[in-house]
């Protein structure tokens, strides 16, 4: 094999990066380009997809020439996205008809409390393994089906096509409306509240429910398998796209949890922890989420426990962007190392109401606990804190669920640059936190997953193999400090539920 590389796309929730791997899964070289937060309203929160897709061959394009490489040179590519975010387009023009709602977007309570009734949230819960809540894509493509002009008639004539952005970047690579392939994998399938999660198939009467025909879902397949080749004119002409995974899902994947039992948490926007459970569904009874964790080629799927967590990395970049507090994100740690703990402030960052294990549309955020001591060092370092507590509720209910506690947990993600945070968290959770050498796990696990299809690499033990440690925190807090201060955590959530009239 002359190709030495393999090009994984990661379309996330605040940038396009295109990162280029080496066999031993290192980074031979990257682009990456944010696009536009669009806040129309309170709690909608919007991205403009032609804006994302040229970010993505920008940033593929960025990735080649600084690696000094061309298409030639690339075996494979791998795709992963920021999931649950609806995109919904005309195949034959291939234009959006309007914006990318995201994944933290809540305009659609209203639907989904209609859609739930008498049932509530729990209505479809044993067929799609997930809540009904706003997060998921479902809703959000009925919400655009109701609301933009002529888009339900042209959905009918099936002339609209629906995808999160790994369907909508994979259409246009692979042409467009010049031949373009229109499917998802199991783990972007599984996140829609539309596909049962133990056939992996499309449910029908859910979709009806929501008013979506079948004509605009696409195809489900694996996540790691030929979909089709780069088209002529593009970045990577005649290089097959063989990987897809949800962005959690290909962290988990990176991070080489293959083990039943195994468990990563991701610190990015939001917080995302997946416990792999092996081939069978676990169903939660503690506001967890049952999704798929992968599918390689035509071996069975593998499962996940999910808690996800709507506001941590955000919270940062709110209080940096909407509060100027800080420069940059990553200034936070050093007002946060200024002092010894948080002064009494409690931050619960309740933006999009609180996701797991609460699943509370109805909360706002909240900042309690305050005096006049209180100064700004304190106030960073309660929105640090804040990350990890909510990881700790988290794993409290992974523990319950599977009846298994973790002894170790493996990190990733922006935040996890933060040391404070780091230290901070092994503390509260009294587990140790492990960092790999390959922070750019959400990527990697992409890589593998399109590698592994061409035979690039030969399976899982090379994932394994790969995979190396770069720092581990372990706890030096005394457990009645924790304990006392996990308490005061609690107390200030119950201060931000029942806050929406
Ligand atoms: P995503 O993939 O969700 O877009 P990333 O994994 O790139 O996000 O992480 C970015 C998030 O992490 C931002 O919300 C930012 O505020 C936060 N972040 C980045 N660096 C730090 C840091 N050193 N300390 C705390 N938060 C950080």
């Amino acid at each position: 094999m002359t190709e030495q590389y393999v090009l994984a796309i990661d379309q996330g929730t605040t940038s396009s990066r295109a990162i280029v791997f080496k066999h031993n899964g290192t980074i031979h070289s990257s682009g990456q380009l944010e696009h536009d937060q669009i806040f129309p309203r309170a709690g909608w929160v919007e991205h403009n997809p032609e804006q994302i897709w040229n970010n993505v061959r920008e940033a593929v394009g960025l990735a080649l020439t600084r690696g000094n490489l061309t298409h030639d040179d690339i075996a494979a590519v791998g795709i992963t996205n920021q999931r649950e975010t609806a995109v919904v387009w005309d195949r034959n023009t291939g234009k959006p008809v309007y914006n990318a709602i995201v994944w933290q977007d809540t305009r659609t309570q209203k639907i989904v409390d209609e859609l739930g009734g008498e049932e509530g949230a729990d209505k479809y819960k044993a067929i799609v393994g997930l809540p009904l809540a706003t997060y998921f894509s479902g809703p959000k493509v009925k919400w655009i089906l109701d609301n933009v002009e002529g888009a339900r008639e042209a959905a009918e004539r099936g002339d609209l096509m629906f995808g999160n952005t790994d369907s909508w970047v994979l259409w246009n690579m692979t042409g467009g409306t010049e031949g373009g392939v229109h499917l998802t994998d199991v783990t972007n399938a599984s996140r829609t509240m539309l596909m049962n999660i133990d056939s992996l198939t499309w449910n029908e009467d859910i979709a009806k429910d929501m008013g979506i025909p079948m004509s605009m879902l696409p195809e489900i397949r694996s996540s790691s398998e030929v979909y089709g080749t780069g088209r002529a004119r593009g970045m990577v002409p005649g290089v097959p796209i063989a990987g897809i995974l949800g962005d959690q899902q290909a962290a988990t994947f990176g991070q080489a949890c293959f083990e039943k039992g195994t468990a990563k948490n991701t610190y990015g926007t939001g917080n995302f922890m997946l416990l792999n459970t092996g081939t069978e569904p676990v169903h939660s009874k503690n506001g967890l989420l049952t999704t798929v964790c992968y599918k390689i080629g035509d071996a069975p799927q593998v499962y996940a426990l999910e808690g996800s967590i709507a506001v941590t990395g955000s919270l940062i970049q709110w209080m940096s962007d909407n509060l100027g507090m800080f420069e940059e994100a990553k200034d936070v740690e050093y007002y946060a190392s200024k002092v010894d703990d948080n002064g009494g402030a409690y931050f619960v960052p309740a933006f999009s109401g609180l996701f797991a294990p609460y699943w509370r549309p109805d909360a706002r955020g909240a900042l309690v606990g305050l005096t006049r001591f209180v100064n700004k060092n304190h106030i960073a370092r309660a929105a640090l804190e804040a990350t990890a507590f909510q990881t700790r509720e988290v794993l409290d209910a992974m523990n319950a669920d599977s009846g298994v506690d973790l002894t170790e947990l493996k990190v990733d993600g922006g935040m996890v640059a933060n040391e404070l945070l780091m230290q901070f968290q092994a503390d509260i959770l009294d587990v140790d936190v492990v960092r790999p050498q390959v922070a750019e796990t959400t990527a990697l696990g992409a890589a593998y997953a399109a590698g592994i299809a061409v035979g690039f690499w030969n399976g899982e033990q090379d994932v394994i193999d790969n995979w190396a440690e770069d720092k581990r925190w372990s706890s030096t807090m005394e457990s009645s400090e924790r304990d006392r201060q996990y308490r005061l955590w609690k107390k200030a959530v119950s201060k931000t539920l029942d806050w929406v009239d």
